[in-house]
Formats: structure tokens, C-alpha cells, sequence
């Protein structure tokens, strides 16, 4: 899910791009926790990175909107969750997890699988859209009375908490 927000503003066409090259997505892996070493990204595996993120991004979409799935971004996302993850191990003082090798396309199975688990399992129902008309961000709503509305506290709600001073002081 965190992946499906490097596309921002998707209402405008086009939207705004948060990883527009390889290099972008390199960093993306690692803010994303997903490695900590940098890994090379070529142009072919950025491209095919997309795809999977707006495949990702119309099935869960698609789940909170309750319309029919589109089948073959579901056959994009589990082309990728087929595929192997990088081997992980303890690092030499057993204190640590590794990743073996890992490579631009196996960190993907992680997203993908990630994704997977996601959609299928019990917290689909939990995904939903910022509720700010400008804001396309999907979040996963895990507070208990699911009354979760907005991709962020910080980001959209406050501005929307704000819009709201605004006017009660125009009144
Ligand atoms: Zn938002």
C-alpha cells in the first residue's frame, strides 16, 4: 500500500510521480525498510516496478470502491508473488536479519506478496481512500471503530481540521 503512494494527485492526469527513475525506486526500497543496502535498478525492472505498483493500486482500489477486480492486475501482482524472495540470514553475532543477495526485482516479490496478503486476507475490508477530494492515498484503517478517514492525521486531516476554523471564523 505504502508503494501504490509514490503516485500522488492521481486525480489530475498525469499525477505526480514520487519515483520518476531507477534511482528514485533504489531509495524507495530502502526508505521503505525493505533493505537496507542500496540495489541497482535498471530501466526495464523500474518499468516493470510501476506496473506492479498500479496493479496493486487498482485491486485495492477496486476493493475499496467494491467493484469487480480487474484480472489481469491480478495476474501482474501474482506473477510477482510467484517469483522467489531474496534468502535472508542471521548476521555473524546472530543478532540480526540479512538479506542474501538481494536485487531490485526479489525486493518486488516483497511488495507484491506484501500486496497478497493484503487483499487476501482479513484486513481487505479495512482499506478505504483519503477522504479529501484532492488527495487520491489509500490508508488501512486498523483503529477499532474503522472510522478512519483520511491517508494521514498529519498530511490531510489537520488541513481539512483547518478548512473548518476557516470557516466557522468566516461565519
Ligand atoms: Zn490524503
Amino acid at each position: 500500500m505504502d508503494f501504490t503512494a509514490t503516485h500522488g494527485l492521481r486525480w489530475r492526469d498525469p499525477g505526480v510521480e514520487r519515483v520518476p527513475a531507477p534511482a528514485d525506486l533504489a531509495r524507495w526500497f530502502i526508505e521503505a525498510g525493505l533493505t537496507a543496502m542500496p540495489v541497482p535498478v535498471s530501466a526495464s525492472t523500474h518499468r516493470s516496478a510501476l506496473d506492479l505498483r498500479e496493479a496493486l493500486y487498482r485491486l485495492m482500489r477496486g476493493r475499496v470502491s467494491q467493484e469487480p477486480l480487474d484480472r489481469r492486475a491480478i495476474d501482474v501482482v501474482n506473477g510477482w508473488a510467484a517469483k522467489a524472495p531474496p534468502a535472508v540470514q542471521l548476521t555473524a553475532d546472530g543478532s540480526a536479519k540479512r538479506l542474501v543477495a538481494p536485487t531490485a526485482g526479489k525486493l518486488l516479490t516483497f511488495v507484491a506478496r506484501d500486496g497478497v496478503d493484503l487483499l487476501g486476507g482479513p484486513h481487505a475490508d479495512r482499506l478505504g481512500e483519503c477522504s479529501r477530494d484532492t488527495c487520491t492515498l489509500l490508508y488501512l484503517d486498523t483503529s477499532r471503530a474503522g472510522s478512519r478517514r483520511w491517508c494521514s492525521m498529519e498530511a490531510c486531516g489537520s488541513r481539512h481540521k483547518m478548512a473548518r476554523y476557516r470557516r466557522r471564523d468566516a461565519v
